[in-house]
């Protein structure tokens, strides 16, 4: 699923760039507006300064034509002067006409007489023009403006004054556009306030005025900047500022008139102008985010599809639809992938298959077995838990790669257990498996550690005895010539290549014969082949069955001609692979080739394992019980090795015990005691025992001595053909 991240990463990188992007252009488009809002406010504010120039300069020019006309006119009476005023159209725009004389008595148009000692050298201090500050009306308290100008009269020296009110200039401010809530003021060269138009200043100066609005850290920055501030006024140079106070953002512009050394100042709340262009940038936003949105989805629906897709094509790749596990492509990918990966853990490689799994199939149906083969994936996963690789790779064979640190044998074994006691719902299958397992060494190829699996695997396949197989490198061998002996015997069967050669059971205490073991030879090529090399292979592939019945059929036919020809009737045992034990009918087979060359079942002893008689799933008992009633004696071969317990022994009908080579070999070695016991436990049970491969007098002596009934070794003969055997009847 490596695509899966890349496509999340693929995705979020989209984002960061749409957002970058959507950041980027908000800076942009912030900057942009903050920019056309200083713009719009400086020419608003030059608009202003504009207008007030105007007005300013009209009434200066009003003033200047006022005392022209007085000088050109040669006018001196005060009376007339007034006359001349009240006279004009431009009484509305000025409170009143005054005219100070140089001792500082004024007098006005509309009749008031007041003494202005102590400023008139102000206002004789130039010819031209002059415009005052704002400043309290000491006739009716108003704020005024006063434009004068000093004219020399042949007689005195007068000033005459035109009186404003200094709130008309509050007209000209356009700031009322953003809805009242801006403030502007009219300031002279040293910043102080001449007009306030909002009458809204606490302070008389406007870096005051400023200082007052601002708090923290934007009024010690305001610090840094204010001289230049003041500078600028001074020198009537235009700026713009953003003042960041605790009642909001404010821009401010401050813009010369031109005139008198004037500046107007503005200031405009952010929130203000904000309410539009907010909107505006809301409208963007929200778009833009829709945008981001539908981008986003179409991503993601792309990358769900896609994992989809992605993960239909892995499962048709990779996962068994029945047991959803892994296939074999799982397998040994992922299996290659923990090869590779080097760790101290111990990996074991198992291969399992079912034995017999399209019977089960055939009676129980294919749906039932699709179930039976989920079930066992689960289980395996139950047992090996979920970091082990499972899988199915082909009908009922199952392969796991897993990590296991102790005995290996306790793990398979519960595995063997759940499987063949595999419980679905209410139903429990009685299943038979067979397992192959190799410890991984060092390999580093997953197909070739399997391939040791599957050897191990071969090995067991067909053995109900021993569910498990551990590979060693023998087996590879062993596999080739296993197949080469299975290529060959049913060809051998027919071309009589089996023989029975005969062992010789002898009385131990006088040494007469008692019987033989039919035991079987592989004659190949003029070769003897030993049993040990094909019986096993034999148990698996079942070829024992035939061969088995084949011997019998050999020794029955034998027994008929010493029967025929010396009269003699030897006990004759032959070995019963345990396979027969899984087919109830084996004995009825058994009977018919006795009957059929007319031996008595009861010179026929029946030698079965030990550990045959502890096999689960068989009732021994049972089956012994059917052998005595059809007459045939019974030995309990390879005694002591098969870990029975001898209580169990009590309820067989068996007649003889055979006690096995392993405790002959013993004797001499000061190491009696189990064979004394067994033979002390066979008395007790009232069962002949015979010994088998006595090789020494002094294993013969002791046995004998220990009250060992029969004894059957090389010390008194190796297993003969039937001809040589022959001498021994003939003598008994
Ligand atoms: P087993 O049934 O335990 O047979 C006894 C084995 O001990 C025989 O080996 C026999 O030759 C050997 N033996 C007897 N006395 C001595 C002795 O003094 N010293 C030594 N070293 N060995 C002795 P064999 O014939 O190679 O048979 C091996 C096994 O093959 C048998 O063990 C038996 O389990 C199986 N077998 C042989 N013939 C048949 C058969 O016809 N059917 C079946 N199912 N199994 C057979
Ligand atoms: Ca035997
Ligand atoms: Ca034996």
């Amino acid at each position: 699923m490596k695509n899966n991240k890349k496509q999340v990463v693929i995705i979020i990188i989209i984002f960061l760039l749409l957002l970058a992007v959507g950041i980027a252009y908000m800076t942009y488009m912030l900057n942009r507006i903050e920019k056309n809002t200083n713009n719009s406010i400086k020419t608003i504010v030059k608009n202003d300064a504009n207008n007030l120039k105007v007005e300013i300069t009209e009434q200066k020019a009003i003033l200047q034509s006022i005392t022209n006309k007085i000088l050109t006119e040669n006018i001196v009476n005060a009376d007339e002067i007034f006359n001349m005023y009240e006279k004009s159209d431009i009484t509305s725009r000025f409170v009143r006409l005054a005219i100070m004389y140089d001792n500082g008595k004024t007098i006005t148009n509309d009749g008031y007489e007041k003494d202005y000692s102590e400023e008139k050298k102000h206002f004789f201090a130039s010819n031209e023009i002059q415009i005052s500050t704002n400043r309290t009306s000491k006739i009716d308290g108003t704020e005024i403006t006063i434009y004068s100008q000093a004219i020399n009269l042949k007689s005195e020296k007068i000033a005459i004054c035109l009186i404003v009110k200094t709130d008309s200039y509050k007209n000209i401010f356009s700031n009322k556009v953003f809805e009242g809530k801006g403030f502007s003021y009219i300031v002279d060269e040293s910043g102080n306030i001449i007009v306030n138009a909002n009458n809204d200043s606490k302070t008389k100066n406007l870096i005051d005025n400023i200082d007052s609005m601002l708090v923290g850290k934007s009024k010690e920055k305001f610090e840094t900047y204010k001289d230049k501030i003041m500078e600028n006024i001074k020198n009537e140079i235009p700026g713009t500022r953003t003042l960041q106070t605790d009642n909001g953002k404010y821009y401010m512009v401050y813009e010369p008139i031109g005139i008198n050394g004037w500046s107007i100042a503005t200031f405009i709340p952010s929130k203000a102008i904000a309410g539009e262009i907010n909107r505006a940038l809301l409208t963007t936003f929200i778009l833009a985010i829709i945008v981001i949105f539908i981008i986003l989805s179409i991503c993601i629906y792309i990358v769900i599809s896609n994992n989809k897709k992605q993960k239909q094509l892995y499962e048709y790749a990779y996962i068994d639809p029945v047991t959803k596990k892994g296939n074999i492509n799982y397998f040994r990918k992922k299996g290659q992938e923990r090869l590779e990966r080097k760790s101290n853990a111990t990996v074991y490689i198992m291969v399992l298959d079912i034995n017999k799994f399209k019977m089960i199939n055939k009676a129980y149906g294919y749906k039932t077995g699709d179930t039976i083969l989920y079930g066992i994936g689960q289980e395996l996963e139950n047992v090996l838990g979920k970091g082990s690789i499972i899988c199915r790779y082909s009908n009922d064979y199952f392969a796991v790669l897993f990590e296991y640190e102790e005995g290996i044998r306790k793990i398979v074994n519960k595995i063997v257990r759940n499987i063949e006691n595999l419980k679905i719902g209410n139903n429990v299958y009685n299943l038979s498996v067979n397992i192959g397992i190799y410890k991984v060494d060092t390999d580093n190829n997953i197909a070739e550690a399997m391939d040791k699996a599957i050897i191990a695997h071969s090995a067991s396949k067909g053995d109900v005895f021993d569910k498990f197989h551990i590979y060693d490198k023998k087996m590879e061998k062993e596999l080739v010539k296993e197949s080469k002996i299975e290529s060959e015997m049913y060809q051998a069967l027919m071309n009589k290549e089996f023989q029975v050669y005969y062992q010789p059971k002898i009385y131990a205490k006088d040494g007469q014969l008692y019987g033989a073991e039919a035991l079987v030879r592989w004659i190949h090529d003029g070769k003897m082949i030993s049993p040990s090399e094909f019986i096993p292979l034999f148990e698996k592939n079942k070829f024992i069955l035939k061969l088995d019945l084949y011997i019998f059929e050999q020794v029955c036919s034998d027994m008929k001609m010493w029967k025929e020809k010396y009269q003699k009737e030897p006990i004759i045992s032959v070995n019963v692979s345990r396979n027969h034990f899984l087919d109830e009918h084996f004995l009825e087979k058994y009977m018919m080739i006795a009957s059929q060359y007319g031996i008595n079942t009861n010179k026929i002893d029946l030698e079965i394992t030990e550990s045959a008689t502890i096999e689960a799933g068989i009732d021994i008992i049972e089956i012994m019980n059917k052998m005595k009633r059809l007459g045939f004696m019974i030995s309990i071969d390879d005694f002591g090795t098969g870990y029975s317990s001898l209580s169990a022994l009590q309820d067989m009908p068996a007649d003889i015990l055979k006690i096995d080579k392993s405790f002959v070999d013993r004797i001499g070695k000061n190491e009696k005691n189990i064979i004394d016991y067994i033979l002390t436990i066979a008395k007790e049970l009232k069962l002949t025992t015979i010994a088998e491969g006595v090789e020494t007098k002094e294993q013969r002596d002791y046995l004998l001595e220990k009250g060992c009934d029969i004894i059957q070794g090389y010390y008194y003969a190796k297993p003969m053909p039937e001809e040589e055997f022959e001498e021994y009847i003939d003598v008994l």
